[in-house]
């Protein structure tokens, strides 16, 4: 027995109207049957939840194989009315008689199960284990106090310098979420931002970060520290919610930060979560002058075709390319190959994960604009940040 949640149908459907919602979940649903195997049952149970009985299942390792299977068929593109839809599942699997021996228990056990796969990213498959009823009420606690800590103010935001190679300044920062949890100390964003996205919590959460960090670069350049660019992370969800361009408008005006001193971090799979109105959203806020970057390049799609009509200003090359640049020549050839690409599509280009000087020296052979990583500094609270920009700011008034 499986349950299957094809969750973000429930997002085109908000977007771009009933119809072509209900076309998408019929394909979904027929694309499903296609992928399940044979003589099973498929039942829609719910908004975006199906229930899929398998008779006569194999062992764990080829039910695996089939949910493998079914989640990469879901997770192909949908084409409708010229609509490039994307969804994707998530499925719980509870097997008769090992675990439940009546059909509540099922699905009640793959109800728990989805709830694991959901909360572990998404797009996998969990089997129902015993111990997970008690992590579904950990779980549930860590929500309650995560809607409670927007209201009691526990995020604090961290900053990290990125510095211009061809300048040797720190020129931006990137804004950083972290809960300070009353009892559990501070968390990091692998933490809690999992269960912000899946609760929708994410984007009062992501709301609160722009607006601190939209008010401290203005802070900073009105203390005479000059124009420090800030970045800030953007989620799915924001994105889903259909109301960024009026957010940002609002944060900058009331925040009076300069458009060009914000920059948005964004990956490639949330744009491709509805191309063509993503990038008509990104046209809008790039013509405000808001920088936009593509965070952790090299993960995603990065298909040529996609990226030259992506309006962005920025690649940020991923972390898992830089770390071993120096051992590794294949990594080495990547990141030469996205910044020669970066450049010749007039695009900057900046790494991070940047640790060791080894690291720097290859990227400035290389032409990399910029570069972030624990070499220059960790993620650091305000004071620690400011102090930074002070001694910046003092060296800057030497040189001249
Ligand atoms: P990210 O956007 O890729 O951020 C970079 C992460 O890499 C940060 O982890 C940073 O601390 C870490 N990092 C930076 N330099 C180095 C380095 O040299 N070595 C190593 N090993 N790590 C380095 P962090 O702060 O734990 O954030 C993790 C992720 O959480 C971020 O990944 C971002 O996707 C998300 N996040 C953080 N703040 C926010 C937020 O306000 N909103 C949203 N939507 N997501 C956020
Ligand atoms: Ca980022
Ligand atoms: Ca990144």
């Amino acid at each position: 027995m499986f349950t299957y949640y094809a969750r973000r149908w429930l997002l085109p459907r908000r977007l771009l109207g009933h119809e072509i919602g209900d076309r998408l979940l019929k394909a979904a649903a027929e694309r499903m049957a296609q992928h399940a195997g044979g003589q099973e049952s498929l039942a829609r149970v719910g908004g975006d939840e199906f229930t899929l009985l398998l008779e006569n299942h194999g062992s764990e390792g080829s039910i695996s194989q089939q949910c493998q299977q079914l989640i990469n068929a879901m997770k192909k593109p949908f084409l409708i009315d010229g609509h490039e839809l994307l969804l994707g599942a998530s499925i719980g699997i509870s097997i008769f008689p090992d675990t439940a021996k009546e059909a509540q228990s099922m699905i009640n056990q793959s109800d728990m199960a989805v709830y694991q796969a959901k909360r572990s990213g998404g797009n996998n498959f969990q089997f129902y284990r015993s111990n997970m009823r008690v992590a579904s009420v950990e779980q549930l606690a860590l929500e309650t106090s995560l809607r409670k800590a927007i209201f009691k103010n526990e995020f604090v935001v961290h900053y990290q310098p990125k510095m211009n190679l061809a300048s040797n300044r720190i020129t931006s920062v990137e804004a950083l979420v972290r809960w300070q949890h009353p009892t559990m100390g501070l968390l990091p964003p692998a933490d809690f931002i999992p269960l912000a996205e899946e609760t929708g919590l994410i984007s009062a959460i992501g709301e609160l970060v722009l607006e601190r960090s939209c008010r401290q670069a203005h802070k900073w350049q009105k203390q005479g520290l000059g124009e420090i660019c800030v970045s800030v992370n953007l989620s799915a969800h924001q994105f889903r919610k259909g109301n960024v361009a009026e957010t940002i408008d609002r944060v900058l005006s009331t925040t009076e930060l300069s458009p060009h001193l914000l920059e948005l971090e964004l990956t490639e799979s949330l744009i491709m979560e509805d191309m063509e109105q993503n990038i008509e959203l990104l046209q809008q806020l790039r013509s405000r002058g808001v920088e936009l970057a593509l965070d952790d390049f090299g993960t995603g799609y990065s298909s040529l075709s996609y990226l030259k009509r992506f309006p962005v200003d920025t690649l940020k090359i991923d972390r898992s390319f830089i770390m071993e640049l120096d051992k590794n020549p294949d990594d080495a050839a990547i990141t030469r190959a996205i910044i020669d690409m970066a450049h010749s599509l007039k695009m900057n280009v900046i790494a991070e994960g940047v640790e060791t000087a080894d690291h720097l020296s290859i990227l400035r052979d290389m032409h990399c604009d910029s570069i972030q990583g624990y070499l220059i500094s960790r993620p650091v609270p305000e004071s620690e940040l400011l102090e930074l920009l002070h001694t910046q700011a003092y060296r800057d008034a030497i040189d001249h």
